[in-house]
């Protein structure tokens, strides 16, 4: 990866990896112009209420889920540092590695960005980064923020009608990403698979395969 070229980033707890997410980094990839778009599983949150997954196997099933496509890749940063995981920490270490000038761009599904005032030191995101906000099913993103204040003050402020817009520039500006609409979800998943149900087609062959040979998510 050579400095200056615009790189996409897409963190998720990923407990599963599914196509929501994958087509979700593919989108971004075509959509803004990216060569290359990092997945980067987080460290579950402490006070998360369900055990959850153990991190070595996320992060496994993101990796077989990349497997053979050359824009998208892992990164384990956040798996390898101690305690929570916060998304300003990740992208300084990033722009200390990659340079000041390269456009980073978050990609962030409808949900996560309505939530984004809960991030820790959220407003030095824009400093680091750009941010693109996905559809996803569910959530009604001009709705939403007609109830943020502080959410819809940025967006009002960093709004850019096409990716073109932050041609050049490294960071600050929001940008809406247009995706097919994909009703998958790692909860649901996770359903599904604690009531024995099949998962097939929902997420990657490999996936399905290694969730049923490290029997996880079985609940008994
Ligand atoms: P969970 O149900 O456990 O929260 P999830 O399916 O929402 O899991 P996350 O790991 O929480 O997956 O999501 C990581 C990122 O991917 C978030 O920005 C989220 O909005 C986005 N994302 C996940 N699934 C989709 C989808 N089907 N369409 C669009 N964006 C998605
Ligand atoms: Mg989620």
């Amino acid at each position: 990866m050579t400095a200056s070229e615009p790189i996409g980033i897409l963190g998720g707890t990923f407990d599963p990896v599914h196509f929501g997410h994958l087509r979700l980094a593919e989108e971004a990839a075509d959509g803004l112009g990216l060569s290359r778009v990092l997945l980067i599983p987080a460290a579950l949150p402490n006070l998360r209420a369900r055990p959850g997954t153990e991190a070595q196997h996320r992060l496994t099933m993101v990796r077989l889920a990349v497997q053979g496509n050359p824009r998208l890749a892992v990164d384990d940063r956040e798996l390898k540092r101690e305690g929570m995981s916060y998304t300003v920490d990740t992208l300084v270490e990033l722009r200390s590695e990659l340079g000041a000038t390269s456009p980073f761009f978050l990609i962030l599904g409808a949900d996560a960005f309505l939530r984004l005032p809960a991030w820790s030191r959220w407003l030095e995101l824009f400093e680091l980064t750009h941010i693109a906000v996905a559809t996803r099913p569910g959530y009604d993103l001009d709705g939403a923020l007609g109830t943020s204040g502080e959410l819809k003050g940025q967006w009002e402020a960093r709004r850019v009608p096409e990716p073109v817009a932050c041609a050049g520039l490294p960071s600050g500006r929001i940008v809406r990403l247009p995706i097919p609409l994909l009703q998958i979800s790692a909860t649901d998943l996770r359903a599904r698979m604690s009531r024995a149900k099949s998962v097939r087609y929902l997420l990657p062959p490999a996936v399905v395969d290694y969730i049923a040979a490290q029997r996880l998510y079985v609940t008994e």
